[in-house]
């Protein structure tokens, strides 16, 4: 259950960084989102119909999502101290705080921001918790950073073998397609 939560705000997390931030995707160039652009960008990545997006939350929403790149780029490169370095600060900067809470009738469950918490500080403490439980507590599911040449896009790898290496199959068939004619150019 609790698994099934970090996965799903990791999900989130992947979402709102390949939204707001990095200047490749698959190959070609991505400009930085401004204005309207930015809030329309931010509200798609957390999914709720989120009507509390203005642009103050949007760039905050996208300094998160940078602070959660370095993190995610790191564990990439296989810096599991410096990711964790980064993340404990993410921690104490979100306010994290594990507490039960429950809306009427429905069952009891943990959320890790304080009642006084806006949305943009729900969701730092939230994505902070869940990276950590992947990095920390060994959850199945690993972040990684695309190999491909120019794509900044990051991944959540949740397959059994961990082999995912790329965004997905644009990539993948680009990098293929560059290794064939490297060997047909070299013969
Ligand atoms: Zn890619």
């Amino acid at each position: 259950m609790a698994e099934e939560r970090h996965a799903m705000r990791l999900e989130t997390g992947v979402t709102l960084v390949n939204a707001l931030t990095g200047e490749h995707v698959q190959g070609r160039p991505k400009p930085a989102l401004r204005g309207q652009d930015l809030i329309r960008a931010a509200t798609e990545a957390l999914g709720t119909g989120n009507s509390q997006v203005d642009l103050l939350t949007a760039e905050r929403l996208r300094n998160l999502a940078s602070r959660l790149r370095e993190i995610i780029e790191s564990l990439s490169r296989r810096e599991p101290d410096r990711a964790a370095g980064l993340l404990n600060r993410m921690l104490v900067d979100s306010k994290a705080r594990p507490s039960l809470h429950r809306h009427g009738e429905q069952s009891w469950h943990l959320r890790f921001h304080g009642p006084e918490a806006d949305l943009v500080q729900q969701w730092a403490a939230g994505l902070a918790v869940s990276v950590a439980a992947a990095l920390g507590d060994d959850i199945p599911h690993r972040v990684g950073l695309c190999a491909a040449p120019r794509c900044d896009q990051v991944y959540i790898d949740a397959s059994q073998a961990q082999i995912k290496r790329f965004c997905g199959l644009a990539c993948q068939n680009r990098v293929k397609a560059a290794a064939y004619r490297a060997r047909r150019s070299g013969a």
